[in-house]
């Protein structure tokens, strides 16, 4: 084994420890949560190590990035998660290898991904991205529609051609009445989710929790952790 892959080996078998001492914890099983690796801002070689090492899910956050890795990645067993603000002009590039966008928090932006996706006869999973802190500053960064405009674009996204309502994603916020309290984040999004559920039975995804948070994510219930600094290590840059 190389260094590189002991070191994501062991940076691995650390996150799945704490992922199983948290479902343990929540009285959850363990194959009710899964590991995403968010690969951004590292390099193709460390992905094609990630796949030997098992991994199945990885997520990328800007396009300039990910379409040539996921391209020099395109014989591995991998399902490619979008996870970064999308503009509608990178969408005909994202829906060429994402499996599922985990970003989509607009009505312009649904009929774009539904477009593409029908023009290339592919079917792409959706996640709305909530913010929990809409209104507050950080919201126009990081994009995300707000709890009240959910039902909305979730019935759009599931009555457009090519597009898979799957659920819901955030990321704990920075500011408002979250801030430094993802668990309660997390949990509001777990209520949200169910009101989803109520009209998409099918779109029973929750995607939350990070490096610094996935144990308050899978106490609240969250199905999909994404993970980069724990297995990667801290990026080079801003990603
Ligand atoms: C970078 C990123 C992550 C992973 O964050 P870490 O703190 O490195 O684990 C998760 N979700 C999104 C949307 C991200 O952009």
């Amino acid at each position: 084994m190389t260094d590189r892959k002991q070191e994501l080996a062991a940076n691995l078998a650390k996150v799945e420890e704490r992922i199983a001492a948290a479902c343990e914890a929540a009285g959850r099983r363990r194959d009710e949560v899964t590991l995403i690796v968010v690969t951004k801002t590292y390099p193709a070689d460390d992905v094609r190590v990630l796949s030997e090492l098992g991994v199945r899910h990885v997520a990328e956050n800007r396009d300039q990035d990910a379409a040539p890795k996921a391209a020099a990645c395109s014989d591995l067993p991998l399902s490619w998660h979008f996870v970064g603000q999308l503009q509608t002009n990178k969408v005909r590039s994202v829906v060429g290898y994402a499996d599922v966008v985990q970003s989509v928090d607009r009505a312009r932006l649904v009929a774009a991904l539904s477009k593409e996706a029908v023009r290339v006869g592919r079917e792409v999973g959706c996640l709305l991205q909530v913010a929990l802190d809409a209104g507050e500053s950080a919201r126009g960064e990081r994009g995300g529609v707000s709890p009240a405009g959910i039902e909305e674009l979730a019935d759009l996204v599931a009555r457009s051609e090519g597009l898979r309502l799957d659920g819901l994603m955030t990321v704990a916020p920075l500011t408002g009445e979250y801030a430094g309290r993802p668990q309660a984040a997390f949990e509001h999004l777990m209520d949200l989710s169910t009101c989803v559920r109520r009209a998409h039975p099918a779109a029973n995804m929750v995607s939350a929790g990070m490096s610094a948070d996935l144990e308050q994510a899978v106490a609240a219930g969250a199905t999909h952790v994404r993970v980069g600094t724990a297995v990667l290590g801290v990026r080079p840059r801003l990603g």
